[in-house]
């Protein structure tokens, strides 16, 4: 889903704008540390404020994927239940790469919500998934 900003960019309004939005995401191709763990697609509700000339912008997503144990191999199935947000700067991003995670830039007045969702995964799950923190190790199991 791509959101049209271009009416709350910064400097146009002074009074507050909000935008609500809700969107469900394709996760199916993104890959993690050699396999693809989504087995749904992600549930994203937020939204988009203009405020004092600053933009920002805040959701939740909601999606289950499914992981090997870091110890035995089983398969882990987790309910992902995150919030994010974003400062929201007008595009493209610098060519430098000097800006931090917490902003997210629009191209043409367009925000990218796919995108930015996908990002924020990829940068936030866990390594280590355990099946149940006494999970032996996979060595102990072996014979
Ligand atoms: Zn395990």
């Amino acid at each position: 889903m791509k959101l049209n900003v271009k009416h709350l960019e910064t400097g146009r309004f002074p009074e507050d704008k909000r935008r609500e939005f809700s969107c469900t995401v394709d996760l199916g191709a993104v890959r993690q540390w050699g396999h693809t763990p989504y087995t749904s697609p992600g549930e994203v509700s937020g939204e988009i404020v203009s405020r004092l000339g600053m933009m920002s912008v805040a959701y939740d997503v909601k999606a289950t994927r499914r992981d090997p144990c870091a110890r035995c191999l089983d398969e882990v199935e987790t309910h992902v239940d995150m919030r994010f947000s974003h400062r929201v700067e007008k595009g493209p991003p610098p060519s430098d790469n000097r800006f931090d995670d917490d902003t997210v830039f629009t191209a043409d007045g367009v925000l990218d919500i796919g995108e930015m969702v996908i990002s924020d995964l990829l940068l936030t799950q866990e390594r280590v998934i355990l099946c149940s923190p006494d999970c032996p190790e996979l060595l102990e199991l072996l014979p």
